[in-house]
């Protein structure tokens, strides 16, 4: 008899954003007529610059000729990115990656999934609440988490993040193995500074621990004391993987294109506490699972490395971190507490009641729809999360309506 894995059965039904549909649907139902303005969705808005299309265009034309076509490519990704990739989002920042470390793929959603699976079973996993689903939902489905307690997974250490600590968590109480990290974050927006960092790459030395730190929106950062890269920590290469993604970057949400790096000198041990190379057997999952990201999208993501690639994508980033400003100063205006959009497009919204219910509220009397942040994990309850990825007129009047609706 064929069986399923039924560690899925523990997975809760990921109704987040089917619930947030069904609401609005029926409240389009009723009203026809209302326009609603969406501040939910975790989608960009704004297209693929003219640099990146023009290079998108130029390599699928040269997918036409036999001189100049290409069949598979490196399942690491061509050497032309991951050289760019090197030199400008680390080498810069004084962060020493070489191009033979970062493995290009189709997306940080799948590598960050994916990269569980060369981690023992037993592995004990601490994961942030409120979290990005993905993280906590890939341990589910390889059996780490344990029972679920109505709550909580017994066997997952949760790293709360709440006004407490100022949305960034302390280190873990017991000893973890691996560490799952996320700044800019999503969904709090809160960003983490290089002494705080620091502590977490000592604590992952000291406890022969892992750290995966994804940065997907490391090009909000507009501080340069923050920290771009775990890199830059010194130290970070023996125990860290980074995730990037030039989905946020630079609009490529439905193109795909991310990257990983892993350092040669990153380690983890086997049952009798040898190292082995992360390195090596990543790489080994990846030419075995994976046959690399298709030729034109990594020339039109090699594009944004130009002079004028980086200051298209700048600008777009800036005009969503101006919707950001926007948010938050008509939040400080009703004097509701929040925290991000500054280094981030996520605004981390403290509504003083239940977040379904602030969102009903926000629906009906503002016609706007946000993210409930219950549906990111328990530290959510009572927050909601507004998005800056809309168009500046709508991000205005969104903001007005609520500001009629609250005060
Ligand atoms: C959007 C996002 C990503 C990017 O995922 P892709 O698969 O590259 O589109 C990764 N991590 C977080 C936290 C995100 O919000």
């Amino acid at each position: 008899m064929i069986k399923i894995n039924e560690h899925y059965l523990k997975l809760k039904s990921s109704y987040l954003f089917s619930e947030i549909a069904k609401r609005v649907s029926a409240y389009q139902t009723q009203y026809p007529n209302q326009k609603i303005i969406k501040l939910g969705i975790g989608d960009v808005t704004q297209p693929l610059t003219k640099t990146c299309i023009q290079a998108f265009h130029k390599a699928v034309d040269e997918m036409a000729h036999e001189h100049t076509f290409k069949g598979y490519g490196p399942e690491q990704g061509y050497l032309f990115l991951r050289e760019k990739i090197a030199a400008f989002d680390f080498q810069k920042y004084g962060a020493d990656i070489s191009p033979d470390e970062i493995f290009i793929s189709d997306g940080a959603k799948c590598d960050t999934g994916n990269i569980q699976e060369i981690f023992s079973e037993n592995t004990c996993v601490a994961i942030p609440d409120p979290v990005y689903p993905v993280y906590l939902d890939t341990n589910v489905m390889a059996g780490r988490a344990g029972m679920f307690d109505g709550q909580r997974f017994e066997r997952i250490v949760y790293l709360e993040s709440t006004k407490e600590n100022n949305y960034i968590p302390s280190l873990p109480q017991k000893p973890v193995d691996l560490i799952y990290l996320c700044f800019p974050n999503n969904p709090t927006g809160s960003t983490i500074t290089k002494p705080m960092l620091t502590s977490w790459v000592e604590y992952a030395r000291e406890n022969h621990a892992l750290i995966l730190y994804d940065a997907a929106y490391e090009a909000f950062i507009r501080d340069d004391s923050l920290p771009h890269s775990i890199y830059e920590i010194p130290g970070a290469k023996e125990v860290a993987i980074e995730f990037r993604s030039f989905s946020k970057t630079a609009g490529f949400t439905g193109t795909r294109c991310a990257y990983t790096v892993v350092p040669k000198q990153c380690m983890a041990y086997d049952n009798q506490a040898q190292p082995h190379s992360l390195h090596a057997l990543w790489n080994r999952r990846q030419t075995t699972k994976f046959n690399g990201v298709s030729y034109p999208v990594q020339r039109a993501a090699e594009a944004i490395y130009t002079e004028e690639g980086q200051a298209e994508v700048k600008h777009i980033i800036d005009g969503y971190l101006a919707n950001a400003k926007i948010i938050r100063d008509s939040l400080t205006d009703i004097e509701y507490h929040y925290v991000g959009g500054d280094h981030s497009p996520y605004v981390w919204v403290y509504t003083g009641t239940d977040s379904w219910e602030f969102f009903d509220l926000l629906l009906r009397k503002a016609q706007v729809v946000c993210t409930p942040g219950e549906g990111f994990g328990m530290c959510g309850r009572g927050y909601i999360r507004i998005s800056a990825f809309n168009h500046i007129e709508n991000v205005q009047e969104a903001m007005q309506r609520i500001q009629r609706a609250l005060s």
